[in-house]
């Protein structure tokens, strides 16, 4: 049995959660063995050897026993990347813990999936640089639908093939219509186009090409509200930390109200 041989894998954290008194249960995402619980002994004790590679988010080398029932164990660590920007902004925070929460909703635990590892991977590391993070956060949304076994076809009409744009999307078609097919379906979205043109050109890109990409406000607007479509209708999870992001920009926006007119003459 190589079962219970110690191995070198390298993982992201994705949850940290409090066991009884001093231990905690923290999952990771691991390049090599996929999601896994870990038991770690006296986590909360202020000395613990590994506690800041165990910070939400981490990317670290790790060595520890992967048991294929049952929780898992490190002993270990070597190159921490820890995302400080990440740990200092709210807001790249929520961001954060809502892609973490996304890998670990759209497959199952033990699947290996190099691919979704590298784009959680790249999407903190282009937040921590400081990249714009709501576009970060709707490239991962949007290139994570088909784990979730969502396909749609965004890059020509239903109806004629034409992939002359502005389209509109329809629910019917799961998928867009061209201006000539709008009649096709009197209950299509009704969205801005610019919101369909985005989305389809983020399933092409990765997160660190945002660096030389910028939206408009009304644009980004629109993205946001066709992506919470795409998620409502298609993938139908209401993911806590979406909710706590969705409340934050509530709560902000009333704010700047509030003062705009308290500023008012
Ligand atoms: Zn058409």
């Amino acid at each position: 049995m190589t079962n219970n041989q110690s191995k070198t894998f390298d993982a992201i954290v994705i949850s940290v959660r409090k066991h009884k008194e001093k231990d905690a249960l923290v999952k990771m995402f691991t390049l090599e063995h996929g999601k896994r619980m870990f038991f770690i002994r006296n986590h909360y004790k202020s000395n613990h050897a590994l506690k800041s590679s165990l910070l939400p988010f981490t990317y670290s080398t790790f060595e520890g026993t992967i048991n294929e029932d049952g929780l898992c164990f490190v002993s270990d660590y070597k190159d921490s990347h820890i995302f400080r920007k990440i740990h200092e902004d709210i807001h790249l925070n929520a961001y954060a813990t809502y892609l973490a929460n996304l890998s670990d909703a759209a497959i199952e635990d033990r699947l290996v999936n190099r691919e979704l590892f590298t784009l959680l991977l790249q999407s903190l590391r282009s937040m921590n640089e400081g990249m714009d993070a709501e576009i970060i956060v709707n490239i991962f949304e949007m290139n994570i639908l088909r784990y979730f076994g969502v396909h749609l076809q965004l890059d020509s009409c239903r109806v004629c093939g034409s992939q002359k744009e502005p389209f509109d999307f329809s629910t019917k078609y799961s998928g867009v219509l061209c201006s000539q097919h709008y009649h096709e379906d009197p209950h299509r979205l009704h969205i801005n186009p610019a919101a369909i043109y985005f989305s389809r050109l983020f399933l092409g890109i990765k997160p660190e090409q945002v660096e030389d990409i910028s939206i408009r406000e009304d644009n980004k607007k629109a993205i946001r509200e066709f992506i919470d479509f795409l998620y409502d209708e298609y993938v139908g999870i209401r993911l806590k930390s979406k909710s706590y992001i969705d409340q934050m920009f509530e709560w902000e926006n009333a704010l700047t109200n509030l003062i705009k007119k308290k500023n008012e003459p």
